[in-house]
């Protein structure tokens, strides 16, 4: 055995991935189809998202036999998110889901990075999930931070440089909008630039959204009201996917920003 696993490397971290990730080996591939559609899989985030709201949260298979469930026959999430680190973001709370429903990428700012694109290419290509999720949220302190030019430090300043595109559009998009009162749009924007960010940095991922095997939505969870505010597919998606009929326009679609969600100065934990 151990001879065979040494002649075997790509195997081994292959098998030793797949245990390390929750999977059956050889259980699912890009090529089954998904369970579920992807407006199947909007309208159960949707549902336990009201349910969440309503206070009327069931915490569907948190237990101990959703555990060894998922334990034994491998991870089937129906949906991927991209999120934001920050604390007040649960991702399977405010969508009132449980173990093994939600493949979650969670960083600062919700960019898009080669490490994030390659995580969602696990959801989306391997788990063969049919929707992506990337989720902003209000009062988001790392497009906060850039959006009111805060002095960063350390790793945090080449994060920033993620979202930095995203509030150079939101800000050319809104002219007449400064400091605090950009930053919505900015939230805005930044989940319209990791979509963008992905699908320039994955072929893998393009080619599942033009085979219609993959559906990928904005949305921007509000942290004081606990509802998620769903945005669609990107404006631009037919153009970011390389169709040359699709118009060409470039910076973020002009959108009314929502009105008295202007969060506060960058405040210390927010991320
Ligand atoms: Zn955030």
């Amino acid at each position: 055995m151990f001879r065979h696993v040494r002649t075997k490397p790509l195997v081994v971290l292959w098998a030793a991935m797949a245990a390390a990730w929750g999977i059956a080996v050889g259980s699912q591939g890009s090529d089954e189809p998904p369970a579920i559609t992807a407006n199947e899989a909007i309208r159960r985030l949707r549902d336990g998202n009201t349910r969440y709201v309503l206070g009327k949260s069931i915490h569907p298979d948190s237990g101990a036999a959703r555990r060894r469930a998922t334990s034994e026959h491998g991870q089937h999430p129906f949906a991927t998110v991209l999120g934001c680190s920050d604390s007040r973001v649960p991702v399977e709370l405010l969508f009132d889901q449980g173990i093994g429903d939600l493949f979650v990428v969670r960083v600062a700012g919700n960019v898009c990075n080669l490490d994030e694109a390659g995580s969602i290419e696990y959801g989306t290509d391997h788990l063969g999930t049919p929707l992506l999720v990337v989720l902003g949220h209000t009062q988001c302190g790392a497009v906060t931070a850039v959006a009111t030019g805060a002095e960063l430090h350390g790793n945090i300043a080449p994060l920033a440089g993620s979202i930095r595109p995203a509030v150079a559009k939101a800000q050319e998009t809104h002219p007449e909008l400064r400091g605090a009162d950009l930053i919505p749009a900015a939230i805005e924007a930044n989940v319209w630039q990791a979509i963008e960010d992905l699908l320039r940095r994955s072929p893998l991922v393009s080619s599942r959204v033009r085979e219609e095997k993959l559906k990928i939505v904005g949305a921007i969870y509000d942290l004081e009201s606990g509802r998620v505010k769903w945005l669609g597919e990107h404006p631009r998606q037919k153009s970011l996917l390389g169709d040359r009929s699709a118009p060409s326009q470039e910076g973020s679609p002009k959108k009314p920003v929502q009105p008295g969600k202007h969060p506060a100065a960058p405040q210390h934990g927010e991320s």
